[in-house]
């Protein structure tokens, strides 16, 4: 099956000149749920991955899934004031601002191999900003994989320069 059938392309949301790629309708749909999680596991099914690390909120999706397809834990990194323990934190710029992530600080207990996993890069900042995070707590990140990669905005190369490879399924032109 055709995986970039499944996502659906809402123009100018949330706001104009921004092509939305929504995941929704990959995973309303059984086969192409099922076949995404099974592609993004396929890469690490003979490498030991400890624990799947998905960021708010959509990675968390897929990351919850491909922890259990992969017999690994799952750990959520999440946004600022969410977690209930001692935190770690890492600031990302957005294009307006800044955001903050939070990692529990005991999520990360020393040289567990950790998968990330978000629905998609675009930028590479979110997912920078997560590694960032897990290498604070100590954490060994083997690799990040994204359902959908937008290549014009270079997120790839900007995590594979932190030196962690990146696998994804489906590509889009543009933002
Ligand atoms: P970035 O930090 O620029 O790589 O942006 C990645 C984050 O923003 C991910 O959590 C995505 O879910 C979201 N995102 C960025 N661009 C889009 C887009 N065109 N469609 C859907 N989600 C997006």
């Amino acid at each position: 099956m055709n995986l970039k059938d499944t996502i659906r392309t809402i123009p100018d949301f949330p706001k104009k000149g921004i092509m939305f790629r929504d995941i929704t309708t990959l995973m309303t749909n059984p086969k192409g749920f099922t076949e995404a999680v099974k592609q993004l596991a396929a890469p690490y099914k003979n490498t030991q991955i400890d624990n799947v690390v998905g960021i708010e909120a959509r990675g968390f999706i897929f990351g919850a899934a491909l922890a259990v397809e992969l017999g690994a834990g799952f750990v959520p990194v999440r946004k600022k004031g969410k977690l209930p323990f001692d935190t770690y934190e890492q600031d990302y710029d957005l294009e307006y601002g800044t955001d903050t992530l939070e990692l529990h600080a005991d999520a990360v207990r020393g040289q567990e191999r950790i998968l990330l996993i978000d629905d998609l890069i675009a930028t590479g900042g979110t997912a920078e900003a997560a590694v960032k995070l897990l290498r604070k707590a100590g954490g060994n990140v083997i690799a990040a994989a994204f359902v959908i990669d937008l290549p014009d905005l270079g997120g790839r190369q900007r995590i594979e320069a932190m030196g962690v490879p990146v696998t994804t399924l489906v590509e889009f032109d543009g933002h």
